[in-house]
């Protein structure tokens, strides 16, 4: 997406947020909405059973290398989410993005921007930013 996409996405946020708009809505909009992409993961699991989570103890040899780190952890997810799930997972993800991009008009700041220090910093530390 180039930086006028973002830019017209964030100015459909400014546009239409409006009751949430304070700062203090608009971040516990992020934290609500956070939780609910949580909880539509989850239930592509428990209720649908389209993806199976697998939580366990990753037992990791001292031995690894920070470039072999990637292959060897395991995401703990099994299956693929089916259409449904996608999309409601779409939706919830969407809605965290919506109110990250309202926070970012209501602090005056750019979501590309943000996006490109990150992506800067990424290719700048390579592995040494693995989070
Ligand atoms: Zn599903």
């Amino acid at each position: 997406m180039s930086d006028i996409k973002y830019s017209d996405f964030q100015a459909a946020v400014d546009s239409t947020l409006a009751r949430h708009r304070g700062v203090f809505d608009v971040l516990s909009k992020i934290q609500e909405s956070s939780a609910r992409l949580n909880r539509a993961v989850i239930k592509a699991a428990t209720t649908c059973g389209c993806i199976r989570l697998r939580a366990e103890k990753q037992e990791l040899d001292d031995s690894i290398t920070l470039d072999q780190l990637r292959d060897v952890i395991d995401n703990c997810v099994e299956g693929q989410l089916c259409e449904n799930c996608r999309s409601v997972i779409e939706k919830e993800m969407g809605a965290l993005l919506y109110y990250t991009a309202g926070l970012c008009n209501t602090l005056d700041l750019s979501l590309y921007d943000a996006i490109l220090q990150e992506e800067k910093r990424l290719t700048t530390l390579g592995r040494f930013s693995l989070r």
